[in-house]
């Protein structure tokens, strides 16, 4: 399954969205948003959505670094600009929602978001970000911990989608060797279910292609979602830098496809609407 869906060919250059970027109001982003509309045009990409940081966990680098009063200025003056040639959505990427129910109420009440990206990157206290989670556990025991604590978060967060599956083999191969979601079928399906009941969708993110060769999540995960009802779907670079904006989404349409996918989706106002796979 894993290498016939490398062999599936990429049938047209348009991308039809990048939904996960992040700008100079992420704390680990120096782009500003004309910069990433540029780019976005400049590969073909129909459809941008900016995901920058907001974390509340005490201590993060980007607690409290994100100022969404002066994103959305910056956001209305691109949108101005580019109009007529690229659609530009506000999104987010918030970090361990269900542990702070208050703070993302009060983010996403208080300002109007298209897209919400829920992501887990703690476990507890540990940031599972870094080959140190990996040096000091098995990897069954570092994965199982992430399952588990990505399903409270699948369960409870108020977002979209949930971001980067299993993005702790970004930082896990190097340490433990290749990540094999077979391993974890019973963990990831219990995710992907709860993501389905609550009608969250999931993404194709290729930040940890760029990393760990393939994608959160990879070919197989991707297929239970689809075989178990799954629809909801988005593409993202996970891009901090302009030359990684729509890194490897051609693939991830081929991905999507090789999948059972027929469609993308794309969100305004937090409401999914469907976009045929180019
Ligand atoms: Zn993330
Ligand atoms: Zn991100």
């Amino acid at each position: 399954m894993r290498t016939r869906a490398k062999e599936v060919p990429v049938s047209s250059a348009v991308i039809p969205q990048d939904y996960h970027v992040h700008t100079r109001f992420s704390f680990d982003g120096r782009l500003p948003l004309d910069a990433v509309c540029e780019a976005a045009l400049a590969r073909g990409i129909l459809e941008v959505c900016t995901t920058d940081h907001a974390d509340f966990v005490p201590g993060d680098a980007g607690c409290g670094y994100f100022q969404p009063a002066a994103f959305f200025a910056e956001l209305e003056q691109c949108r101005a600009r580019y109009d007529g040639r690229l659609t530009l959505r506000a999104g987010v990427e918030i970090g361990e929602a269900h542990r702070y129910p208050a703070e993302v109420a009060r983010l996403t009440a208080g300002f109007p978001f298209d897209f919400v990206i829920g992501s887990l990157h703690y476990v507890g206290d540990d940031f599972v970000m870094t080959p140190r989670y990996f040096a000091e556990r098995s990897a069954r025991e570092a994965y199982t911990a992430y399952f588990t604590e990505l399903l409270a978060l699948a369960r409870a967060g108020d977002f979209d989608v949930l971001g980067h599956l299993d993005v702790p083999k970004r930082y896990g191969v190097a340490v433990h060797g290749p990540f094999d979601e077979r391993d974890y079928e019973e963990e990831i399906r219990a995710v992907l279910r709860a993501c389905i009941e609550r009608g969250i969708g999931i993404e194709i993110n290729t930040g940890t292609t760029r990393r760990a060769g393939v994608p959160s999540p990879g070919p197989e995960a991707l297929r239970w979602y689809r075989e178990m009802g799954g629809e909801i779907l988005t593409i993202g670079s996970d891009a901090h830098r302009a030359e990684h904006i729509g890194y490897e989404l051609a693939q991830a349409v081929a991905l999507a496809r090789a999948a059972g996918f027929t469609h993308l989706t794309r969100f305004e106002a937090r409401q999914p609407r469907f976009i045929p796979l180019p």
